[in-house]
């Protein structure tokens, strides 16, 4: 089979449009697609899927993990999720605090029985199973955090793979919205941001209530698994957003190793490698 990639990083905050920022991160998933692809050639798209979403975590241009976005009461809670095509597992962690990869911590969850940890527990578990303490917070964020600039800084990052074996799995993980509410839930830790089966995996972005009103990932998932083409599940899914001027950007691969994208409004970030080809867009 041959392997391929896909990985977003969200879409460009208002404080970031300049067009050094806009080069800084497609250089950056260029370089992430490519390490990513490289690790997938000896791994399985679950295990790829969570590397790559970690290398996204731990750049700091992306609003997931480092550089996370600082919600309404000053502090960072982030959501992330990995979806195993091959078993149908879902797990993830919703709102989990002072993690330095929370998608590690998710994967963690794939082989418990409890799959999806809110809040303190979440915490908990990270703290059961030595994940160290780890401050996200960048001096950026707090800046735009004290001016309160409603900025819709929107920038989770994503990952879906397809591996040598024919497997798919999806992963994301991000920061949220900012300035949201104590307690406000992400669509990145949901079935509508984040979803993989054996015939195609799906990654989001945007506005977390607007993915969830449109169920997005597994809609256009269920879609493909129907007999739709990618191309067509993604277009059906994305036109059903646009009576409520639905937010969201989404990548996804079939099993035949199709790789689709779209976006209801510019600009999502993302690239894509298949060993090849690489396409690096905003
Ligand atoms: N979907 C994320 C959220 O609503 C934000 C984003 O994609 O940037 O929490």
């Amino acid at each position: 089979m041959q392997t391929k990639i896909i990985i977003h990083g969200g879409f460009f905050s208002e404080s970031s449009t300049s067009a050094e920022v806009k080069k800084l991160k497609q250089d950056a998933l260029q370089r992430i697609a490519t390490n990513a692809y490289n690790y997938l050639q000896a791994h399985t798209a679950t295990e790829t899927v969570v590397y790559a979403v970690e290398l996204l975590e731990n750049d700091a241009l992306f609003n997931a993990g480092l550089g996370s976005q600082i919600q309404s009461d000053g502090k960072i809670r982030m959501s992330a999720s990995i979806m195993d095509g091959e078993t149908q597992k879902f797990s993830g962690v919703i709102n989990i605090q002072n993690i330095q990869n929370p998608i590690q911590v998710a994967q963690k969850l794939l082989s418990y029985d409890d799959r999806v940890l809110g809040g303190e527990g979440a915490n908990e578990f990270a703290t059961a199973n030595n994940f160290p303490a780890y401050n996200v917070e960048l001096p950026q964020r707090r800046t735009e955090y004290l001016q309160k600039l409603k900025s819709k800084g929107l920038g989770t990052v994503g990952c879906v793979a397809l591996d040598a074996s024919g497997k798919l799995a999806a992963a994301t993980s991000t920061g949220g919205k900012g300035f949201e509410m104590v307690g406000r839930i992400s669509d990145s830790a949901t079935i509508a941001g984040n979803y993989a089966n054996a015939h195609c995996g799906v990654s989001c972005t945007g506005v977390g209530e607007d993915i969830v009103s449109g169920a997005v990932a597994a809609k256009i998932v269920i879609r493909v698994t129907d007999g739709f083409t990618i191309k067509d599940a993604f277009q059906k899914t994305f036109a059903e957003l646009t009576p409520y001027d639905g937010f969201a950007g989404a990548i996804g691969i079939d099993a035949h190793g199709n790789i689709y994208n779209q976006d209801s409004h510019p600009s999502m970030v993302y690239a894509s490698f298949d060993g090849t080809a690489m396409q690096v867009f905003n």
